[in-house]
């Protein structure tokens, strides 16, 4: 190597959220057939991690009725893990239940704002209620064998209340050590984080929980999301969560709905592409994950935001 060498891990998991993330403030119902077509897509590219579904209220949130039946019909393959996101105890007893019927989970995932008006306004609970809830969701999910995913929302800034200090959302990052999850994300709940803060804080947190493996979760709301993925991956982030076609994420400014590409997810074509250009294996088969992305296009009815989908990847000529 030389000495100029930028010093980067050989493999990197990246985990595809369209499915919930992506489509958790989609207004329109997407059929379970249209779901299930683009999440084998997905899983055929060769994915290492799916997250598909919300055990949320169907009532609050009707995108995720059918997550029962996603479960049921959705393709699957040896060694990938599977997870889902459980708001509260009820949502946990529903995936303890589609897993006992054959078709479940691998892992159970929960958020909690480190802003405390951000999660009363978004979850219904203070952080006093909050905590020991979930203390008791994780010992019953790891009572049951699930591996337990935590995310730190807003850790990098509230739509609500502005900055978040990082003290705060430290405290947390212990909270979640010490309750023994597995893995565990700073949210970028409205794309507030920029490279110098995802990096430092990656680093901090992994300071303090290093047996608890994190993920990297960028919203790319204004544009820093890649940047601040590549920041996380040199703080030594090797799991990264990303959505088919940039979907998802929450409104930026707290209140309005979700609209066509003002915010979302990092792309997981793009993020892909990124990495597979720098020599960083993920498992996937790009190729494949193109026809994913298109398919995911059919399913939302309208152009994503994936620029190597609209693009192509880089064709290098050295033949
Ligand atoms: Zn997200």
């Amino acid at each position: 190597m030389t000495p100029s060498a930028l010093t980067l891990p050989s493999r990197v998991t990246v985990a595809d959220c369209w499915a919930r993330d992506g489509l958790q403030n989609e207004p329109r119902f997407i059929t379970t057939q249209a779901k299930v077509a683009v999440i084998d897509a997905i899983v055929e590219s060769g994915i290492e991690q799916v997250e598909v579904v919300s055990f949320a209220s169907p009532k609050a949130t009707p995108q995720f009725a059918d997550a029962a039946d996603v479960l049921r019909q959705m393709q699957r393959r040896e060694g990938m893990l599977v997870r889902c996101v459980i708001p509260n105890m009820r949502g946990l007893e529903r995936a303890i239940a589609c897993t006992q019927d054959g078709w479940g989970v691998d892992a159970v995932g929960f958020p909690l704002s480190a802003s405390e008006a951000h999660n009363i306004a978004n979850l219904n609970r203070t952080h006093a209620e909050h905590m020991p809830e979930l203390e008791g969701i994780t010992r019953r999910a790891k009572d049951e064998g699930f591996q337990v995913v935590a995310s730190v929302s807003t850790a990098f800034g509230c739509p609500l209340t502005g900055d978040v200090p990082r003290a705060q959302v430290l405290e947390f990052v212990t909270f979640f050590r010490d309750i023994g999850v597995d893995w565990l994300m700073l949210g970028d709940t409205t794309g507030m984080a920029n490279p110098r803060d995802a990096y430092e804080m990656h680093v901090l947190s992994a300071q303090i929980a290093p047996t608890v493996r994190l993920i990297g979760h960028f919203h790319d709301t204004r544009g820093n999301g890649m940047a601040n993925c590549f920041a996380a991956l040199l703080a030594g982030v090797t799991c990264f969560d990303a959505c088919m076609g940039g979907v998802g994420g929450q409104p930026a400014g707290g209140q309005q709905r979700y609209h066509d590409g003002e915010t979302g997810n990092v792309s997981t074509e793009d993020l892909v592409h990124m990495l597979a250009e720098m020599g960083i294996q993920t498992g996937i088969d790009l190729e494949t994950l193109l026809s994913a992305g298109r398919l995911a296009e059919t399913a939302m009815g309208r152009p994503l935001r994936s620029q190597v989908l609209a693009t192509g990847p880089v064709h290098r000529h050295s033949a």
